[in-house]
């Protein structure tokens, strides 16, 4: 028995990194886990609303294949992201496992042309669909481990929250998943205190 109760929304993106919406993929909602992930199709569409699809007509990967190691990918960013953040040394198999997901994204630099017909340097993936999939996010996963600023990286400090976001705003005051969710929880909860008070 899990206490994962099904949901049909979509995963929030509010993290202002890839890396940490991928966390983001499971929130938790009145106590219980909510995984908005529950099939290889949750998973394109996330990957999708982030900008990673592949090119046409290259066939999408085995949907129970792409759930299941999208969703081991996230378990990995878990452990990794929460051990930088605790300070501790990261796990040699993890950062292996991390660098499985790396080395598949084949890819090499190619000459094109932008819409102007300008030539810019891109990347083409010359990788199995699966691994050109998940290699972006592996990547931005790669990069806040090594270039991130972990004092900015942030969970939402409502207790029934779990939501991740890398704090880029100019004071670094960010406290919350959303101001409108959790921001406004506070609010309300603070202003009922202030309001008991007052009447004893
Ligand atoms: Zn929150």
């Amino acid at each position: 028995m899990t206490n994962t109760s099904t949901n049909t929304d979509a995963a929030p993106i509010l993290a202002d990194h890839l890396a940490l919406d991928l966390l983001n993929t499971e929130a938790r909602k009145d106590g219980a886990t909510v995984d908005y992930w529950h099939d290889g199709a949750d998973v394109l569409r996330w990957l999708a609303q982030h900008g990673v699809t592949l090119a046409p007509g290259v066939p999408a990967p085995a949907p129970a294949q792409l759930l299941a190691q999208a969703t081991a990918l996230r378990t990995l960013a878990q452990r990794l992201v929460t051990a930088r953040r605790n300070g501790d040394a990261l796990d040699t198999d993890d950062t292996n496992a991390l660098n499985g997901y790396l080395h598949a994204w084949l890819s090499a630099p190619s000459l094109e042309r932008n819409a102007d017909g300008a030539p810019v340097l891109a990347r083409v993936t010359r990788a199995e669909p699966l691994a050109a999939l998940l290699g972006p996010v592996a990547q931005a996963l790669a990069q806040l481990l090594a270039e991130g600023d972990f004092g900015l990286v942030k969970q939402c400090e409502h207790p029934d929250c779990i939501l991740w976001f890398y704090d880029r705003t100019k004071a670094h005051r960010r406290r919350w998943c959303s101001m409108s969710t959790c921001g406004n929880r506070h609010k309300a909860a603070q202003f009922r205190l202030k309001a008991g008070a007052a009447k004893s």
